[in-house]
């Protein structure tokens, strides 16, 4: 019997990942999958379609790591070298499977076509090798063990990869030696307080887990509009681990208090659109600076047709009273990006659209546009939601054009949050 398998490596193969086109995301995907089994990644490499280069990062990566999983190279082409090199640097001889010839013949006829003989390549299996399965493509993965350790090689395309991780990581090859310890992971996600704020008000808690064993482990996750606090504990015992990750996250809730909106990992658009269904409500917006981006989000999801009704972008004054009713008057004395005109839109997008609930933005994103007293980053949000007074607010939001009007969706959704 092999030892256990502790210390994995991931090596991504292709020229494509070196240079502008393509980004290597697959370790991104194993990663996640090994640590739900305790294995951790302890490095990756990214590889051209270079033998020498491939061989000698393989066997580095062998020498240092149980678990080596490389990823790409397994196409029918030339420039596919990963399982080659891989069998040679392992010195073990290859030969046509006739099983796999025959399946990737069969993805071709299906189609009308008939197998080109380079895809005979793929069929090359390495002797003691355990073929993987591929439903999504032509390639199959391998698995094989040699020197104790285990080499796993995966397709490059992720929705042909994805599928068979997952896949064998249920057939139990990899965590039948992955020893008995499994890591397991709650998180809290909060909005409207800084990092650094929430930084100061968990710091205290951390320091509470710190002399606990197996230690929680904490990660502290900023985006614009978003700071995510990510919670591990490495573990045998699935149900003790739960609870104290349940405790840890109670812990976490009870200082932040209302401004942590979710503990179950759905991104906020996606929880006040359960909200929404969940009353029985519809939204409607009216959007200025964000051009779209809060019913962009909003729509993104499967099934928010229950409950968005609908929205205008209307970025010129003109629009604002055309399409949303605002006076003149009102945009002359106060200018687009002010509280009583976020108001005014946000009435005029409910009562044009029955909706039950409404909200506005306009703001200026920048680079340009910004005055002593309305600076780059300033937004209005008016939210109105039933049986509430209209809530209005002017924030300051930090960086760039994106960034703000990010976070302007965010403050949206996050005031109809509390709203409802
Ligand atoms: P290959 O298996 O090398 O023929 O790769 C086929 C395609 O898979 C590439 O053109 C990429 O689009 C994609 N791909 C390969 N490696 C990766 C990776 N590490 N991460 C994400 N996509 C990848
Ligand atoms: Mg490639």
């Amino acid at each position: 019997m092999s030892a256990a398998l502790t210390a994995a490596e991931i090596i991504a193969v292709g020229s494509e990942l070196l240079g502008w086109s393509r980004l290597d995301t697959n370790s991104l995907f194993i990663t996640e999958q090994l640590a739900a089994l305790g294995i951790d990644v302890k490095g990756k490499s990214v590889v051209g379609d270079d033998r020498e280069r491939l061989r000698a990062v393989f066997t580095e990566s062998l020498r240092r790591s149980d678990l080596v999983i490389l990823t790409g190279g397994l196409g029918p082409t030339d420039d596919d070298l990963t399982r080659e090199v891989v069998a040679d640097a392992l010195a073990l001889p290859m030969s046509e499977e006739p099983a796999i010839t025959a399946t990737i013949a069969r993805r071709f006829s299906r189609r009308g076509l008939e197998m080109p003989d380079v895809n005979r390549r793929q069929a090359m299996v390495p002797r003691g090798a355990t073929p993987l399965p591929n439903p999504h493509g032509s390639a199959p993965g391998l698995f094989i063990e040699a020197e104790g350790k285990v080499v796993v090689l995966l397709p490059g395309p992720p929705r042909e990869l994805q599928p068979m991780l997952t896949a064998l990581c249920e057939r139990g090859l990899l965590s039948a030696r992955a020893g008995a310890e499994r890591v397991f992971k709650v998180s809290v996600f909060t909005t409207q307080r800084s990092e650094s704020h929430v930084e100061e008000l968990v710091q205290p808690i951390y320091s509470r887990w710190r002399d606990q064993h197996p230690p929680v482990e904490t990660t502290i996750l900023a985006t614009p509009g978003q700071v995510e606090l990510h919670l591990s504990l490495r573990a045998a015992d699935e149900a003790a681990a739960m609870k104290r990750l349940e405790s840890a996250r109670q812990q976490l809730v009870a200082v932040l208090g209302d401004s942590a909106f979710t503990t179950d990992g759905r991104p906020l658009h996606r929880l006040v659109g359960d909200m929404l269904r969940q009353r029985r409500l519809t939204l409607a917006a009216a959007e200025s600076c964000t051009g779209g981006l809060l019913l962009e989000r909003l729509t993104g999801v499967p099934g928010s047709s229950a409950y968005v009704a609908g929205g205008i972008v209307a970025y010129t004054n003109t629009l604002k009273t055309t399409l949303l009713g605002v006076e003149p008057a009102l945009l002359e004395q106060h200018g687009a990006v002010s509280e009583p005109v976020a108001a005014a839109m946000a009435d005029g997008m409910r009562e044009r659209s029955g909706a039950d609930v409404s909200i506005a933005i306009t703001g200026i994103a920048g680079p340009g546009g910004g005055s002593p007293e309305k600076p780059v980053g300033t937004v209005v949000v008016a939210v109105l939601a039933p049986g509430r007074p209209m809530s209005v607010r002017t924030h300051s939001f930090p960086g760039g054009r994106e960034h703000v009007r990010f976070q302007a969706t965010q403050a949206a959704l996050d005031t109809l949050r509390r709203l409802l």
